[in-house]
């Protein structure tokens, strides 16, 4: 009979931090620029050069740490991580093991409908290396420092997660979260998230863990799904053989869609860490932990609650709204502004997510206005343009934030309900269609619904429905 297993998994995410300088020198964060463009003697580990911490890391931890329930340790500091690599211009890394600034939080996540908890060991700051740049035709390699001293918070999960499923929604709890304090934008194509996965399996009803693995270089929920599964089987494929699990970090290849072993797995011993003899320790009052409380922004799943309660939305939409923080405010913003809820739900989940889709954004920049985009749900609203023609106006309003009024002034626009003007058309529809006439008179219903539609498109759908409707009814009845 084959045994069962279960797999155990623990995260270990890298946020890069939206400050604009880095962590420990004045240097800009941005990305790209020239090689070695963004740098100084401290980010390039100059003998000598002294590190000054950049208090605003700070507040971003402590956001993150507050956001997922951690508890803030009053007094932190930075340790050395020693450890010799050409991207690395110390030959140490600055990073908290000893007394890191967040432990002991957690999250709430929700695969299909059950609800779990996933501890949080905790979060420290650290700063990022520089990055090599391998050329292929002039067989060299070049080290680039802008990268070196971005940075960064390391969360560290729990082993509480058994599924590629846990771990897609706890990231995305993680994301959704981040983006909404303004830490980060987590981009995980982009590296501003990164994602370690330790997994190891053990026979179902075995209380101790198996031998764990570390799985590097997963840049999509597709390649952490692939990797999650692919190292189930090779584990159990190895104890089945009777054979041992080995320690060790492994490389994923999403191309190849198999991992090869990296190199063994370190311990902290194996980094010598020891206390940045450079940097004071953190001293963090209960006042500023307040301030940092304080200043915290609504976070989506607050959003979501509410937005079922007091709007009436229904879930599934409710969760594409909020899916960014931008797209929340814009929601919430025009809402107030033109007294509508509902048609402008509407559009933005069907007219300017298509548009987003078709431009490649994601929804953290919107081009266009909130009163801009309120103007136009109140003209639908008051009748002055048709839904039809409001569509084509909202798809300018994404490109070029026009003014709805003045565009439907200046395009002529304005739904026609001049009864003249469409008693005519409508003749000319009647005499065009002497069947719908017929069937109509005959009791057919559906026929006046054709006989509108030919009438709106005569006027290439600026016709008052209503009117056309109320016209239709006099002539034929
Ligand atoms: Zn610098």
């Amino acid at each position: 009979m084959s045994r069962e297993y279960e797999t155990v998994i623990g995260l270990e995410v890298h946020v890069e931090l939206a400050t604009k300088t880095k962590i420990f020198c004045g240097c800009k964060t941005e990305f790209g620029g020239a090689i070695n463009s963004h740098t100084c003697p401290i980010c390039t580990g100059m003998p000598g050069a002294l590190p000054i911490l950049n208090k605003k890391v700070v507040e971003f931890a402590m956001a993150v740490g507050l956001a997922t329930n951690c508890d803030i340790t009053r007094l932190c500091k930075f340790d050395r991580k020693n450890y010799f690599y050409p991207d690395n211009p110390q030959d140490y890394q600055i990073s908290q093991l000893y007394l890191p600034i967040c432990r002991n939080g957690k999250v709430e996540i929700e695969v299909g409908d059950v609800k779990k908890e996933i501890g949080i060991h905790e979060i420290h700051m650290e700063e990022d290396a520089g990055k090599l740049v391998h050329d292929e035709w002039e067989d060299i390699s070049i080290v680039d420092y802008n990268r070196s001293g971005v940075p960064l918070i390391e969360i560290v999960s729990e082993p509480d997660m058994r599924s590629a499923d846990e771990v897609i929604a706890y990231l995305e709890k993680l994301r959704h979260t981040i983006q909404y304090l303004g830490a980060s934008d987590c981009k995980l194509n982009e590296g501003s998230m990164r994602a370690d996965v330790n997994i190891s399996v053990r026979e179902v009803g075995k209380k101790e863990f198996g031998t764990r693995t570390e799985m590097k270089n997963l840049n999509s929920f597709k390649a952490i799904t692939h990797a999650i599964e692919g190292e189930r089987a090779r584990q159990i494929e190895l104890l089945e053989m009777g054979k041992d699990v080995i320690q060790e970090t492994r490389r994923w290849d999403d191309n190849k869609e198999s991992s090869s072993s990296m190199r063994s797995k370190e311990d902290a011993k194996d980094y010598r860490y020891f206390p940045d003899p450079d940097l004071p320790p953190v001293s963090i009052s209960e006042e500023w932990i307040k301030k940092i409380k304080d200043s915290q922004p609504e976070l989506r799943e607050e959003k979501l609650v509410r937005y079922e309660t007091e709007y009436e939305i229904p879930k599934y939409d409710a969760e594409i709204l909020t899916e960014t923080r931008q797209v929340a405010e814009l929601f919430e913003e025009t809402s107030k502004l033109c007294d509508n809820t509902k048609m402008v739900s509407n559009f933005i989940l069907g007219e300017m997510f298509r548009l987003l889709k078709e431009k490649d954004m994601d929804g953290t920049k919107i081009p266009f206005s909130p009163e801009h985009f309120a103007k136009l749900v109140k003209m639908v609203d008051k009748g002055v343009i048709n839904i039809v023609v409001a569509k084509e106006v909202f798809e300018v309003l994404f490109k070029e934030d026009i003014d709805p009024e003045e565009y439907v002034k200046a395009h002529d626009l304005g739904v026609i309900s001049d009864e003249n003007e469409l008693s005519e058309v409508i003749d000319r529809i009647l005499a065009e269609n002497p069947q719908s006439v017929e069937d109509y008179k005959g009791g057919k219903g559906k026929a006046l619904g054709f006989l509108v539609g030919q009438t709106m498109k005569a006027m290439k759908g600026k016709a008052a429905p209503q009117k056309v409707n109320e016209l239709l009814h006099s002539k034929l009845d």
